[in-house]
């Protein structure tokens, strides 16, 4: 062992130094086909009014208001009944006084008309004719040209992800093509000799290398573009030449691995020196995830991230994610799913540093229960059971059972 982590920084200050780094600047064109989950460079205006023409709200018929003003049950108005309006044609016949015309939901409306009374408050007479037997008003059952969104409206804001229902208002204007800003590029580097890829068989002592294939997903997750660059050996040199150029590939770069304080973590080292000296952070006060370190080398954050995968995994989601969402172009960068529950057990947290607790959560009949799973950070079968995260601030020494509490859900 050399040396020890003697500065640990709060999570506030760690929070405080990322907002030093800046949103990407770059930009590219999408097709609606690969824009869910994007974010729109710039505001988005419809440049066509929609409805582009009256269309009925109603299954119904089209007549003008004014002669079914006085209609009601005892007193039913009589109408000509001239035609049928079929749907996605113009119609070619128009609405005279004493006419109406059959018309679907959605359908356009005959000139000459103004309003639909709907078919449930009518009754056929013969072929020809039909009785209304409810008063209409004008504008009654049509959506009017424009009426939803008028030319130039602004449908959607600039920095927010586009959801299904985003995608599908953006193709009824006709936009198919939209702005939107550049996925950041985020290099995975793995350190540790004792790994061995997920799809070969470990020899004695040797362990599978999982961070790199989580830490790839959350970054996809999180809206970055993951570049996976594979291992290094512990070995100062190579993980200073790899660093170096996994700096020039990407706008964010994680290391995993060999951020500990060991005779074989060199990436204190290796950051301290490809940054200038501009090693922000040396350890959290954050449990787990303590050993991690920030570095800005050439304004692009370098993290050296927890071997541990349970560590890896929370400071990536605690601290990394909102970083990642901020450089993506979205804001509010930060999307808590929060849900609230009672405790099952006592909890504690680590002293003096913000712990993030693992939990399951079961739903009963008085709402949710969140029970604790304990287990360190280097077993895998805590994550399995694990369906979301217990925050507990510094200096909260914990909670009881019973206590109710927000968690932060991870499925
Ligand atoms: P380190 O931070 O390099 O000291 O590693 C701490 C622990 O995490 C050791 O038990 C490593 O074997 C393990 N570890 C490091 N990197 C990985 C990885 N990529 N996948 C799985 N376990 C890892
Ligand atoms: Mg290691």
């Amino acid at each position: 062992m050399g040396k020890t982590f003697l500065q640990l920084k709060s999570m506030e200050e760690a929070r405080r130094l990322l907002e030093a780094f800046s949103p990407l600047p770059r930009t590219e064109q999408v097709t609606l086909r690969e824009a869910l989950g994007r974010i729109p460079a710039e505001p988005i205006e419809t440049p066509e009014a929609l409805p582009a023409f009256n269309r009925s709200l109603m299954d119904g018929f089209a007549l003008r208001a004014s002669d079914a003003a006085s209609a009601k049950e005892t007193a039913p108005v009589f109408l000509d009944l001239i035609g049928q309006v079929q749907m996605g044609l113009a119609p070619r016949q128009s609405v005279g006084p004493g006419q109406a015309m059959a018309i679907p939901t959605g359908a356009m409306l005959p000139s000459g008309a103004d309003a639909v009374v709907m078919v449930e408050h009518t009754r056929p007479i013969g072929p020809e004719s039909i009785e209304v037997c409810r008063a209409v008003a004008p504008g009654q059952h049509i959506l009017g040209r424009g009426e939803d969104l008028a030319q130039g409206t602004r449908i959607l804001p600039a920095g927010r992800r586009l959801t299904p229902l985003d995608l599908g208002a953006l193709a009824a204007c006709g936009l198919v093509t939209l702005s939107v800003c550049a996925l950041p590029r985020v290099a995975i580097l793995s350190t540790g000799d004792e790994l061995v890829d997920p799809d070969e068989k470990p020899g004695p002592a040797q362990v599978r290398d999982t961070n790199a294939l989580t830490l790839a997903a959350q970054v996809t997750q999180a809206g970055g573009q993951p570049l996976r660059l594979g291992r290094v050996p512990d070995d100062a040199s190579a993980l200073l030449n790899a660093t170096g150029k996994a700096v020039e590939q990407a706008d964010m770069v994680l290391l995993s691995g060999g951020s500990s304080v060991g005779v074989r973590d060199h990436t204190t080292t290796v950051l301290d020196k490809l940054s200038g000296g501009k090693l922000l952070l040396e350890g959290i006060a954050l449990s787990p995830g303590k050993p991690t370190l920030l570095a800005d080398i050439g304004g692009k954050p370098v993290f050296g991230m927890p071997g541990h995968p349970i560590s890896s995994f929370v400071v990536f989601h605690v601290l990394v994610a909102s970083l990642l969402r901020r450089m993506s172009g979205a804001h509010p960068p930060w999307k808590k799913q929060g849900l609230r529950g009672r405790l099952t057990e006592n909890v504690e947290s680590a002293p003096g540093r913000e712990s993030w607790l693992r939990v399951r959560l079961e739903e009963t009949r008085e709402g949710w229960s969140v029970i604790p799973v304990r287990g360190g950070s280097a077993v895998y079968s805590s994550l399995a059971h694990c369906d979301a995260l217990l925050r507990l601030p510094a200096g909260l020494e914990g909670h009881a059972a019973g206590d109710e509490v927000e968690v932060e859900v991870l499925r």
